[in-house]
């Protein structure tokens, strides 16, 4: 297994203490060049599908839960770690975002990942950088309103990622729900060589979506930002109990959640699952999907909702 690791680079761990002994140690790369060329051998010897999983690092059972529907569905399982620039605002928490690399690989060293890309703006983003994707409507409403330019970036990032590491299928999670309608509307506008595999939102025991930002909550935020879930779980309820009213439902969502103090609700909204529009009246599958600040941190949720 050739050995991908650039001496002197900050961003790439030591891996010979990722691994438990007796797991199969993943490859590190840290440019293009080394992905395409492991790649390119998987490849050439025809060992079957590639797998993508791309993330921000700061793993939890979410990221892992992703890493395992990859290695169940591909032969070679690759795995990016980039806090992207392009989809943090300017007033966003882009420089505190969590970084952990080192215990990131210790965490997934179980998960039978082949490839790390552990990468950074230089690599991504060199100079003279300058073409973007152009989102359109599904990335409008919901979080884009208040994160204009967010998904441009995350569309942008993953669309290079595609490119670099040429997957047969790319593993999202269903917890950013905009995020993976933004990707499928230019997977498929851009024609994209690729399979979208959407995994279920992983929980803390309480019902909390896990995210990295969670680390960011005092123990009683973390209580309160419960809320969400719980808001969105009576949601699911009242609409299989027959509530049709995407109105009614999103006060109740809105009522249920103003209770907490320590939760400022952004939106509470009910749309299409594929076209992130508003809907009035539920007689399909619908997304309810939530956004609030909870102390420092900005948190998201969502539910699928049917009738
Ligand atoms: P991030 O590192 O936050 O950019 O997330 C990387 C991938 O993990 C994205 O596809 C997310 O949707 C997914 N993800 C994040 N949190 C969860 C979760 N709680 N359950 C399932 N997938 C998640």
């Amino acid at each position: 297994m050739a050995a991908f690791r650039k001496s002197g680079n900050t961003a790439s761990p030591d891996r010979s203490s990722a691994a438990p002994p007796g797991a199969c140690k993943p490859d590190v790369a840290t440019t293009i060049d080394e992905v395409r060329g492991r790649v390119a051998l998987h490849r050439r010897r025809h060992e079957g599908a590639v797998g993508l999983v791309p993330t921000m690092g700061s793993f939890h059972e979410g990221h892992l839960s992703l890493m395992r529907a990859a290695r169940a569905e591909t032969e070679f399982v690759a795995v990016s770690i980039f806090v992207n620039p392009a989809q943090f605002g300017a007033v966003e928490d882009f420089d505190s975002y969590p970084r952990d690399t080192g215990g990131d690989l210790a965490l997934a060293a179980g998960e039978g990942v082949d490839l790390f890309f552990i990468t950074d703006s230089g690599e991504m983003y060199p100079a003279g950088h300058e073409s973007t994707i152009s989102t359109g409507s599904v990335a409008e409403g919901l979080c884009g309103q208040a994160r204009p330019g967010h998904f441009s970036g995350v569309a942008t990032v993953v669309a290079k990622l595609l490119n670099i590491v040429g997957p047969d299928s790319v593993f999202l999670g269903q917890k950013d729900a905009q995020q993976v309608a933004v990707i499928r509307r230019m997977v498929k506008d851009l024609d994209f060589d690729v399979e979208i595999r959407v995994c279920p939102t992983v929980r803390e025991p309480g019902g909390l979506a896990m995210s990295s930002r969670n680390a960011y909550l005092s123990p009683e935020e973390k209580d309160q930002a419960r809320a969400l879930y719980l808001a969105l779980r009576e949601a699911r309820e009242q609409v299989a109990a027959g509530e049709t009213g995407a109105a009614r439902i999103r006060r109740q969502m809105r009522r249920a959640i103003a209770a907490n103090y320590l939760v400022e609700l952004e939106y509470a909204k009910i749309v299409d699952p594929e076209t992130m529009q508003p809907v009035q009246e539920i007689t399909g599958e619908v997304l309810a999907a939530v956004a609030a600040k909870v102390g420092p941190a900005r948190l998201i949720d969502n539910m699928i909702l049917s009738p």
